[in-house]
């Protein structure tokens, strides 16, 4: 299930970022440029100062934690794949998030642009709140992956871009970047207050 951002946050309709993604940094600012034409009902704003940062950008050997004033977030994934980690930290009693480490897959080689900026905005989305999260905090088993486009759960290699792992006859590569309804849906119910039927 998807989780708000805090609502002082929501009610701005931005997401501050910090983008300290190395190698992946002109990959990371094309990301933030597409994610902020999907009509997702949240803006994606560069944010220079890491500590102020909504969300901080970074490669990651999948394995570290991230110290966030007296919280902790957990990057444990693989990152050989073509898949980051959104690690989002939830304040427990109002079930809001209050911050996202995006880490990146470190170990990929040899990913062109249009793969790392198909991997970026997969995991701003789950950043922006499909997390994938129960009420309670503990993994969703029906996460907020889609049956089809960006967050659709595995994407394999296609060119020099990426398409879903199972996908419709004629799709193409992306990026340009396909957003699911489901996907859309949600992000917007979140942002917006849109109804979802979906969820
Ligand atoms: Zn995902």
């Amino acid at each position: 299930m998807p989780t708000p951002w805090l609502k002082r946050i929501r009610r701005t309709g931005q997401l501050t970022v910090h983008n300290k993604a190395g190698d992946w940094r002109m990959a990371v600012e094309a990301a933030i440029k597409t994610f902020n034409t999907l009509s997702l009902g949240v803006t994606l704003v560069a944010e220079a100062e890491e500590k102020s940062a909504n969300i901080v950008v970074k490669l990651s050997d999948g394995k570290e934690t991230y110290q966030y004033y007296g919280d902790t977030a957990k990057a444990d994934f693989d990152a050989g794949e073509l898949h980051g980690q959104a690690s989002t930290l939830v304040d427990g009693k109002r079930m809001e998030i209050f911050f996202c480490v995006v880490f990146l897959p470190g170990k990929v080689k040899k990913a062109t642009q249009r793969q790392k900026e198909v991997i970026v905005v997969h995991e701003l989305i789950h950043a922006a709140g499909l997390n994938g999260l129960l009420p309670n905090g503990v993994k969703d088993p029906n996460d907020d992956h889609d049956s089809v486009g960006i967050m659709f759960p595995t994407m394999k290699v296609d060119g020099d871009g990426l398409i879903e792992y199972m996908h419709d006859k004629g799709a193409k590569p992306m990026t340009p970047i396909r957003i699911g309804p489901q996907t859309l849906c949600k992000t917007r119910a979140l942002w917006n207050g849109d109804a979802c039927k979906a969820d």
